[in-house]
């Protein structure tokens, strides 16, 4: 088993080029994956071979595509103020999956808090409410993109107030303690499944890609009936294998670790 997993961000548009907008680039990278004869699976069934529940065989030649944040150029097609009309990636989705006939799937790690999404809204887009959470139970019926969490206010440097006891934010490092990983993972996953009930969160996102030892080898191994979840996931530049930590899985990001077909090639390689 080797599978990578790509992981793209809805947020990232500053022009209209591969380099400088993540819709772009997926709509490019789709058609890469496509050509060289890749399949895409859910992420989930990564994690189901990883635990022995599924066989090798169901991602052998995979690859699994996952969003961070989860604001609604995950899912609308939204007119950008300076970069103009932009396909949200469900809609990119499905376009592919028009033009080929290929199975496509998509999981999207989200920032569960109604009320830090709020204020991001203001921070990191253009309030306009572009970061609501009116498109994840569609989602989650139409099967196209499973939502999944990305913590609960991702301890997001531009908000006033977050669950991290000291206020250090900006860093998921500083989530250290129980109180701390209850507050950022539990209570994400509780929400999130009275919302989109009867599909129960199990997938975890490290918001900045940061982890620590607490998290990775005490909270989430040993606290499993609480926060419920089966694998969390982070930005270590590798395949999943099946001598990877579950709790510390890797993933690709798009504009950090490829920054063109050709680089991605080199990934998918
Ligand atoms: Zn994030």
């Amino acid at each position: 088993m080797r599978v990578p997993v790509l992981t793209y961000h809805a947020n990232n548009i500053s022009g209209n080029d591969y380099a400088s907008n993540d819709h772009v680039a997926l709509v490019e990278d789709l058609r890469l994956i496509h050509r060289k004869g890749l399949r895409i699976v859910p992420l989930s069934h990564v994690v189901d071979v990883l635990l022995g529940i599924a066989p090798a065989s169901d991602v052998e030649n995979a690859v699994a595509i996952s969003f961070d944040d989860g604001s609604w150029f995950d899912w609308h097609d939204i007119e950008h103020p300076t970069c103009g009309p932009q396909r949200g990636f469900a809609g990119i989705l499905r376009d592919f999956a028009a033009e080929t006939g290929a199975f496509v799937h998509a999981t999207s790690f989200v920032i569960v808090s109604p009320g830090a999404r709020a204020i991001l809204d203001k921070t990191c887009l253009i309030g306009r409410g572009w970061w609501g959470d009116d498109w994840w139970p569609e989602a989650q019926r139409e099967g196209l993109i499973a939502i999944e969490s990305h913590s609960w206010d991702h301890n997001h440097h531009t908000l006033p107030i977050t669950a991290q006891r000291d206020q250090r934010k900006g860093t998921f490092r500083t989530i250290d303690t129980y109180a701390d990983a209850e507050a950022e993972i539990r209570q994400a996953n509780d929400w999130l499944d009275a919302r989109l009930a009867p599909h129960r969160v199990s997938l975890f996102a490290y918001p900045y890609g940061e982890s620590n030892d607490y998290l990775v080898r005490a909270y989430l191994p040993r606290h499993e009936s609480e926060h419920r979840l089966r694998a969390a996931f982070g930005t270590k530049p590798r395949p999943v294998e099946v001598s990877s930590n579950r709790w510390l899985l890797p993933r690709y990001v798009c504009g950090s670790d490829w920054k063109s077909p050709t680089e991605l090639e080199t990934v998918l390689a």
